[in-house]
């Protein structure tokens, strides 16, 4: 279903006249009311949208020096809610809106969850987390402006999930993928079916996934699995999501206007070619973001959709470009790693990269759980066995031709690879 058939199915020439008049619009808010932005962009004119390519680049590390209300362009007094992302270095990055900002937030990710399948009157079972992190929140405001009833259920407590999600029965769910896989799993061993919690649909995001999870999750739930992207920076989830094409994700481009830039050199690339995605918001007042580098590393296209969406789309995200992996001069991302391994059926979506970088080369072990049918044919886990020694053999050679480089694979026991509740750790580092 398209939510607003307006707003996503403009023509070209609207929908560029329309993001010009916001982009001039959001540039003269920005410069009026931000001494920082004041400072870069005063004197700028911007006449086409391909000035835009002309402007100074927005860093995450611009956010943590105006720590925490330095690029805001409201007062305190006319803001509606703050959130703020985890600070992985030190303080956190704090993002704000205003009342319209919020109604923006639920309109867009009301869009993307309408784009997966939620309909009024649907019971949905959220399991991101609630609180400073935008995923519970922005579903959930989601969901009641789609008329849905929301779970609040959050991230954690795998058992108490499991029994609402049995006992609740919703439409539909929502939470990182390697939470959702270990909820599947953990039922599984206590004899439930995920398949029978009569799902419709999963919407999944908050780290990179690729089209193998898409299977693991697909098949575990019986049901399909959509992306949203989003990033707190810009407003949360919604600022892209996939139809039921599933052929990359829609982004809401009357608000956040997407580029995409050679991660080095900041060129802008053209559609198609891959590289880190910069988004523009268009209608943020409490805090206006301008090329704002995202770290996420895409493609962009504006090519027609058969959903009958017009609005650009982005691919399935690789990864963050600070996530890239350099082993012997090779670079890579561990969501490449995840694609292979998940191309094969004997193996399972558990796996775990392990840097070492204690010598001169650094060597890369991937640790991966064969898959339980697998396990079962051996008669139980020994990695001796011919069966499981041949398939770690095959998975190696295949993960050595993927990514270009020499690496050590080892099938771990099932359930050896540490389960997440939120965000999977999937490369660990040894210094
Ligand atoms: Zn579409």
């Amino acid at each position: 279903m398209i939510l607003d058939l307006r707003a996503e199915t403009l023509d070209r020439a609207a929908r560029e006249a329309l993001q010009l008049e916001r982009l001039q619009a959001t540039l003269a808010w920005a410069v009026a009311r931000v001494a920082f932005h004041r400072e870069r962009l005063q004197g700028t004119v911007v006449k086409t949208l391909g000035d835009l390519a002309r402007l100074p680049f927005l860093h995450k590390r611009d956010l943590r020096e105006h720590y925490p209300f330095g690029l805001f362009a409201v007062p305190r007094v006319e803001l509606a809610r703050l959130h703020a992302s985890s600070g992985t270095k030190g303080k956190p990055t704090v993002v704000g809106y205003t009342p319209d900002d919020l109604g923006v937030w639920r309109e867009v990710m009301a869009r993307a969850m309408a784009a997966a399948g939620c309909r009024a009157g649907d019971l949905l079972h959220n399991a991101f987390g609630y609180g400073l992190f935008t995923g519970g929140l922005g579903f959930h405001d989601g969901a009641e402006r789609l008329g849905m009833a929301v779970v609040p259920a959050s991230s954690g407590n795998t058992a108490r999930h499991l029994l609402l999600l049995q006992d609740v029965r919703p439409a539909g769910f929502c939470a990182t993928p390697s939470f959702a896989l270990h909820l599947a799993e953990t039922l599984e061993e206590q004899g439930g079916d995920p398949r029978a919690l009569g799902l419709r649909y999963g919407m999944f995001g908050a780290e990179p996934w690729t089209e193998g999870m898409r299977t693991a999750l697909e098949r575990a739930f019986d049901c399909p699995a959509y992306d949203i992207y989003g990033l707190s920076e810009i407003i949360g989830p919604g600022v892209a999501g996939e139809c039921e094409a599933r052929d990359g994700l829609h982004v809401a481009d009357d608000h956040f206007l997407p580029e995409i830039v050679d991660p080095d050199t900041g060129a802008v690339l053209g559609p198609g070619r891959e590289g880190e995605l910069v988004l523009t918001s268009l209608t943020k007042r409490a805090m206006p973001m301008i090329r704002y580098r995202t770290g996420d590393i895409t493609t962009l296209t504006e090519a027609p959709c058969r959903c009958g969406r017009t609005t650009a789309r982005i691919a399935r995200v690789k990864g963050r470009s600070d996530d890239m992996l350099i082993i012997k001069g090779v670079n890579f991302y561990p969501s490449e790693v995840e694609a292979t391994l998940l191309a094969m059926d004997e193996l399972v979506p558990h796996y775990q990269l392990l840097v070492d970088r204690s010598s001169t080369l650094a060597r890369l072990e991937v640790q991966v759980e064969p898959a339980p049918a697998v396990v079962a044919r051996c008669g139980g886990f020994d990695p001796r066995h011919p069966t499981l020694i041949e398939l770690g053999r095959r998975a190696r050679a295949r993960l050595v031709q993927a990514i270009g480089l020499t690496v050590e694979l080892q099938l771990v026991a099932p359930r050896t690879v540490p389960r997440s509740e939120g965000k999977a750790v999937r490369v660990v580092e040894k210094r």
